[in-house]
């Protein structure tokens, strides 16, 4: 366990934890609603600081994020514990609870590790990373130092104060922007979605290489005014943001039937009247990956599945034929 860093103290031993917007208040002995943060005799302490429940060499697509190296490969790993409570969780096994088995590691080990698979980087996924706030940023600071990046895939759902520490030093993120309707937020999320599109606006502005990703579920998040608005809102920010817009499957404790690949393929062309890269994902190998290039419509990036193919980019990440920049670090 370690110290953890964003609390205020209550008087009598009670705590408010202060890293996310929920602000939990929690009791001595007791934990807040991500299992992660325990209050041990008027201290918190992050509980799965360093504990490892997945490790792999992942492609990069798989976080998704279409680009940031396209075609690279990275060393994943995950923790347990989630801030969320989503009925539809894809990784419940790990964000509900702390598994059994588990792997430990310091920053410094991770980051061996990581030169030891000859990754360029450390993906903090799987479950929600913003729960292991303190171990992500002294793993990142490590790897940083040894020219290793950090990138995360995280809902988003985040305090401000702790976000400005970790834009620092996180050079990508895959953001979750579950839906656009505030209700679906409040009834199925169970936090205001305007925290998120803070992170999302924070760390775009902090230079941060940000896609974003809506997991889309028939009947509940699936209005095309809604994405509409959704397109327009991250257009504002830039219209170079990547969207992946991916297919649901029932998990955990949501049995609405997984979602047509025709919703997803219509919201996609809702989304492109406002954004230049759209993806449909869990769909499947299809053109539906690929990146083609805003400008003159050249194939920049082939996508089958995870089989990548970078066509038609220079080193600076332009279209090698018309020369638009195309938005992607390579
Ligand atoms: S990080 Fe966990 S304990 Fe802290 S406020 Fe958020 S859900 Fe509660």
């Amino acid at each position: 366990m370690k110290q953890a860093v964003y609390f205020e103290e209550l008087g009598n031993d009670v705590l408010e934890c202060r890293l996310c917007p929920h602000h939990c208040k929690i009791e001595p002995g007791r934990s807040g609603l991500c299992l992660s943060r325990k209050n041990l005799r008027g201290m918190l302490y992050s509980s799965n600081y360093g504990e490892l429940t997945s490790i792999a060499v992942d492609p990069i697509e798989k976080k998704p994020l279409y680009h940031f190296y396209p075609g690279s490969e990275i060393l994943s790993v995950g923790s347990w514990g989630c801030n969320l409570l989503c009925q539809f969780c894809q990784n419940w096994e790990i964000s509900k609870s702390r598994p059994r088995i588990i792997r430990r590691v310091d920053p410094e080990q991770l980051v061996e590790i990581s030169q030891e698979n000859n990754s360029f980087g450390i993906a903090f996924t799987y479950n929600e990373p913003i729960v292991s706030f303190e171990f992500l940023l002294d793993t990142s600071r490590a790897a940083s130092k040894e020219g290793i990046i950090s990138l995360m895939v995280t809902n988003g759902v985040i305090e401000e104060e702790p976000l400005e520490l970790l834009v620092q030093s996180v050079r990508a993120m895959n953001i979750d922007l579950k839906g656009w309707s505030d209700d679906f937020y409040r009834s199925y999320i169970g936090v205001e979605k305007k925290y998120v599109q803070r992170t999302i606006e924070k760390s775009f502005a902090a230079g941060v290489h940000v896609e974003i990703t809506t997991l889309v579920i028939p009947g509940l998040n699936d209005s095309k005014d809604d994405m509409d608005q959704q397109a327009r809102w991250i257009a504002s920010l830039s219209e170079d943001i990547p969207l992946h817009l991916t297919r649901y499957f029932p998990n955990y404790k949501m049995e609405v039937p997984p979602t047509p690949p025709e919703t997803i393929f219509s919201l996609c062309e809702v989304a492109r009247q406002h954004l230049n890269y759209v993806y449909a994902g869990n769909i499947g190998a299809s053109e539906a990956g690929d990146t083609r290039c805003p400008e003159c419509g050249e194939l920049l990036v082939k996508r089958r599945g995870y089989s990548v193919t970078v066509e038609r980019l220079d080193s600076e990440g332009r279209c090698s034929n018309c020369g638009r920049n195309a938005a992607i670090i390579v």
